[in-house]
């Protein structure tokens, strides 16, 4: 008889799908919402004056030089941040920080990021999905009347892009302190209407953020949290039941680096939005309908052919964007906002396959 190792949990599981990291020839890669800008110049000093001989040593555990930057650039004190591998990491972390087996579950939209229910499946936390409404809005009044040990929200939300003001979101909050609520702010640096600020009003609050994206770090892997006090020692607690150095000397250097040139972020940022306005419009002017995007990628439906055609199509003629095939998205697909150039090569590649 055959001796099975595997353990029921990995049996049974269904593990999140990354976007495709393809090398069989250069494509132009608008499927993984990368900042298509190079991180800054001061991040590439960084690198070069590393001392390599630093790496003998296991890194500051709590990876205190960069918690202090990135308390500095958001305003709260170092106690109030808190910094994992990767977003995806924070968010993981979170879910045995806040939830539990026999609780009321997390709730979160059904259309989000798709790694919120393989979290509650791995770590066996009730899962509460919701419907987004008819717009592909997150349906917040039932997600906050809904019994749940807390709300997990993506703003701007994946895959639709879809962004929710600030004071909308504060009501909620405001209203439902009894509920652990995580905002994950991963595309927020291309809306401009963080929650950080409100951590210091409501104690239930966690917000996620990432250098993936706006810091155009994704290969470096940093996310961090900002919360009260409280939510962040509990993240500490399951860090230090996990892995105690997840962030590495050469991130962290990186990172505190990257944290501190809001000059030159906010200037490759802005080119962002500007082209995510262009791109958008180029779309609907090809009978696409597109969502209004407040992130750094757009979610869009042609009226001719369905998402997976022209996703490959794009695929065959060097252009990568993301498809999902999921119910009520499957005619949509998500396209990364790249340079100019990518751009204008997605928007005539599409006028040639449409
Ligand atoms: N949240 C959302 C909504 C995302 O789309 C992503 C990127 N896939 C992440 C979190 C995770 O990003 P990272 O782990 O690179 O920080």
């Amino acid at each position: 008889m055959r001796f099975e190792y595997k353990s029921k949990l990995v049996k049974g599981i269904t593990p999140y799908t990354a976007g495709e990291q393809l090398n069989d020839k250069k494509y132009v890669k608008l499927n993984t919402n990368e900042n298509p800008y190079a991180p800054s110049e001061k991040v590439a000093e960084a690198i070069k004056n590393f001392d390599v001989d630093d790496l003998k040593l296991y890194p500051n555990a709590n990876a205190d030089t960069l918690r202090k930057a990135i308390a500095t650039k958001e305003n709260v004190e170092i106690e109030n941040v808190f910094c994992g591998n990767g977003s995806d990491e924070v968010l993981a972390l979170c879910y045995p920080a806040f939830f539990d087996k026999d609780g009321d579950g997390v709730c979160y939209g059904d259309i989000s990021y798709s790694f919120y229910p393989v979290f509650a499946d791995f770590f066996q936390i009730p899962k509460i999905e919701i419907s987004v409404k008819d717009n592909f809005e997150l349906d917040l009044d039932k997600m906050f009347s809904t019994k749940s040990q807390g709300v997990l929200i993506a703003n701007p939300n994946a895959p639709t892009s879809i962004g929710i003001e600030l004071e909308v979101l504060e009501k909620y909050i405001k209203a439902n302190q009894n509920k652990i609520i995580i905002v994950d702010e991963a595309y927020m640096d291309f809306f401009k209407q963080s929650a950080v600020k409100l951590t210091k009003i409501y104690k239930n609050l966690l917000i996620v953020k990432t250098f993936s994206k706006s810091y155009s770090l994704a290969g470096i892997r940093c996310g961090y949290a900002i919360g009260d006090k409280e939510l962040i020692n509990a993240l500490f607690c399951v860090k230090d039941c996990f892995n105690s150095y997840p962030i590495d000397r050469l991130c962290q250097k990186i990172c505190s680096v990257a944290i501190s040139d809001s000059e030159y972020y906010d200037k490759i940022n802005n080119k962002i939005i500007k082209e995510r306005e262009r791109v958008s419009n180029e779309l609907k002017n090809l009978d696409f309908i597109v969502l209004p995007s407040k992130a750094n990628f757009i979610f869009a439906k042609s009226d001719k052919k369905s998402g997976r055609y022209i996703y490959e199509s794009l695929k065959d003629k060097g252009v990568l964007v993301r498809h999902f095939n999921k119910a009520k998205i499957s005619d949509y697909c998500r396209i990364s906002i790249g340079t100019a150039e990518q751009n204008d090569i997605l928007l005539k590649t599409l006028k040639e396959i449409l």
